[in-house]
């Protein structure tokens, strides 16, 4: 069996390879000492470790494991996951929407850093407990999935009252634009957090297809922890990447690929 750990701000994502099936698990960061304390009853032969938290772990273990640069590592994971699941792509962008975004352009062997964004999971937990007290992952974002956006954000029809506009009217013109026009409104947390969710998704997408422009492919991957839970953020992403001319890929086990990949390319 081998181990991949791709430990980052957030979370510890683990793949366990086994000759015929693999395993996947998730741990908090917070809880590092726990994964170092299973990892010591193991070969480093068989660990492959990448991500933030990487060297950290190596420090602790009884020996020194595999490191490698976690943005080649979920290139080749992410490479590996497409391919199985369907999806033979020469070229494509990858957008890693982890505690932060990072994106990237992969020609499947290869990728190069082309961008990052703070706007990310870590925004959705950090503005979401500040506009609704909750901390709870699994919590906020069951919330959230409910929420109106409507009163919060300004649409462009919204502007555009008595005329037709130049661009689509359902497209959002302005982010939280709208709750001074709503200034009445009792504000849901169900609903500040879907627009929360609704902002990192624009401009996760927005930032994704100007990439993908600048690089000539039309193919966009999004992977990272911060779909998890969350279909509303993947809805956003999804239904904007395609509105402006592109095509979105979410693979499962997408947040793993950063911890696949390190198991490759020992
Ligand atoms: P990183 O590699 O930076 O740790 P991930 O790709 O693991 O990033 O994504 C982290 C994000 O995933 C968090 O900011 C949060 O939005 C989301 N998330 C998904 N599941 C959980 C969870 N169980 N606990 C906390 N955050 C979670
Ligand atoms: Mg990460």
């Amino acid at each position: 069996m081998k181990i991949g750990i791709d430990a980052g701000g957030t979370l510890i994502k683990i793949v366990r390879q086994y000759d015929n099936y693999r395993e996947y698990e998730t741990v908090p960061t917070t809880e590092i000492d726990k994964v170092i304390r299973w990892l010591n009853n193991h070969s480093c032969d068989d660990i492959s470790l990448t991500g933030g938290h990487a060297a950290t772990i190596n420090q602790q273990l009884n020996c020194s494991a595999h490191i490698f640069v976690e943005f080649d590592a979920a290139a080749k994971g992410l490479n590996i996951l497409l391919n199985e699941q369907g999806h033979d792509l020469d070229n494509y962008i990858f957008t890693n929407v982890g505690t932060g975004t990072s994106l990237h352009f992969s020609d499947g062997n290869t990728q190069s850093r082309v961008g990052g964004i703070g706007a990310g999971g870590g925004m959705i937990q950090g503005l979401g407990y500040l506009l609704s007290g909750i901390k709870d992952y699994e919590e906020l974002t069951d919330i959230a999935q409910s929420g109106n956006r409507e009163l919060i954000d300004l649409k462009v029809k919204h502007i555009y009252k008595n005329t037709e506009p130049p661009i689509p009217g359902d497209l959002t013109a302005a982010n939280f634009g709208n709750v001074l026009h709503n200034i009445d409104v009792a504000f849901t947390a169900s609903d500040k957090l879907a627009c929360v969710i609704g902002l990192v998704g624009e401009v996760i997408t927005t930032m994704s297809i100007t990439v993908a422009r600048e690089h000539n492919t039309e193919h966009v991957a999004y992977i990272g922890s911060s779909f998890h839970n969350n279909f509303l953020l993947r809805k956003v992403v999804e239904d904007y990447t395609i509105l402006r001319g592109f095509k979105p890929y979410y693979v499962e086990h997408g947040a793993f690929s950063g911890a696949l990949g390190s198991i490759i390319l020992q």
